[in-house]
């Protein structure tokens, strides 16, 4: 049985500017009981990712987080107490528990989970990142082999599974970055043909270096300055995956749109596309299955980055927003009892 009570960590107050540990209130709460087909869940691994910053100011694919509120995010954890048939305690499941040891949630919301290898596969590979990746690239951008490919945040969780996949495409592969260890990280570990740092060049002049076919599949998470220099160096019918714009996330004044809109779109008949990876959720257990192969026939390589404790959060994410984390981020909270 669980203890009575608990950590969970509320955001104190909507930020300003950029995101810091002071914005969070952690506190001590009982541990819910769960009502008519509910579920009690303890929380194993919780989720960071760049869109809960975005959550803290509306206005995105979900609810505002409130001032005084659990923080959200999503998390595996396992079933300690079910009052729904369809799940048995040591069940494993994922669900937007928020940040906190325990959550009682009706079943309907949580989705059970097979591992499959490492706990943490659920989150990174197999999850919502790993699925990411692989709709925004191989349903949206369609790489061929012998084209080009590049992916802005590409050290971090979705970006450095865009590069692998686009990689086992056959495609040239360019990585954009924040740092150097971060870009020899890309090119010796992962097997990027090139990486670029954007806070120490210009980005438009390094692709026209790493990519002098130009580039036939942009793959986005980044928006802003990154996004227009990759833009103005597009092939003709070039596509663009926007998958995110995490340069825009955290401030009070995002920048201008880009140059070239629409007009380099219109010349250069590209095809600009945005998705949210729970679109294509019909088609998760195929995306599950084939990147659990290429897993395990050393095809990709996981990349995790693991904080450890409830109380880590708040830093791991300010510090996943400047660009600390190389692959997927997440908090360990507990080890499995079951
Ligand atoms: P990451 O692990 O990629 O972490 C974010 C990274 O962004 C940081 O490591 C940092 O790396 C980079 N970054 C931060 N600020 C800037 C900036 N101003 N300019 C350029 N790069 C910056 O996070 P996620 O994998 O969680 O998210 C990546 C993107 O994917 C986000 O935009 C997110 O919103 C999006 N996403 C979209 C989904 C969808 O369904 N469409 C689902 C999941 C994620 P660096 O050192 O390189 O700066």
């Amino acid at each position: 049985m669980p203890a009575d009570q608990m950590r969970e960590i509320t955001l104190a107050k909507t930020p300003e500017g950029k995101l810091d540990v002071a914005d969070f209130a952690p506190r001590t709460v009982p541990v819910p009981t769960p009502g008519d087909g509910e579920v009690l869940i303890r929380v194993l691994y919780i989720s960071i990712d760049a869109a809960n910053r975005a959550w803290m100011q509306g206005r995105t694919y979900r609810e505002q987080v409130l001032p005084g509120t659990r923080m959200a995010g999503g998390a595996i954890g396992e079933v300690v107490a079910s009052n729904d048939p369809a799940f048995a305690v040591g069940d494993i499941v994922e669900a937007d528990t928020g940040w906190c040891e325990y959550a009682a949630l009706p079943g309907k919301l949580l989705e059970k989970r097979t591992p499959r290898g490492p706990l943490t596969h659920l989150l990174s590979i197999l999850g919502i990142t790993g699925k990411t990746a692989y709709f925004g690239l191989l349903h949206i951008g369609k790489p061929k082999a012998g084209e080009t490919v590049v992916v802005s945040a590409a050290a971090g969780a979705v970006g450095s599974v865009v590069g692998q996949l686009a990689k086992a495409a056959g495609a040239r592969v360019v990585g954009i970055a924040g740092s150097a260890d971060k870009c020899a990280w890309l090119v010796n570990d992962l097997g990027f043909d090139a990486a670029i740092n954007y806070r120490d060049e210009n980005v438009m002049k390094a692709v026209k270096r790493e990519a002098p076919d130009g580039v036939d599949v942009f793959f986005d998470n980044v928006g802003g300055d990154v996004f227009e220099g990759v833009l103005f160096r597009m092939n003709t019918h070039g596509r663009i995956v926007c998958c995110g714009a995490v340069s825009q996330y955290d401030t009070d004044t995002p920048s201008h749109g880009p140059r070239g809109v629409p007009g380099l779109i219109v010349t250069k008949r590209l095809k600009v596309e945005g998705f949210i990876v729970m679109d294509f959720f019909d088609q998760s257990p195929q995306a599950e299955a084939e990147l659990a192969g290429m897993v395990a026939q050393g095809k990709i390589k996981v990349a995790e980055d693991i904080t450890e404790g409830i109380e880590s959060a708040p830093a791991a994410l300010v510090g996943l927003l400047n660009g600390d984390n190389v692959g997927k981020r997440m908090v360990h909270v507990a080890d499995r009892t079951n």
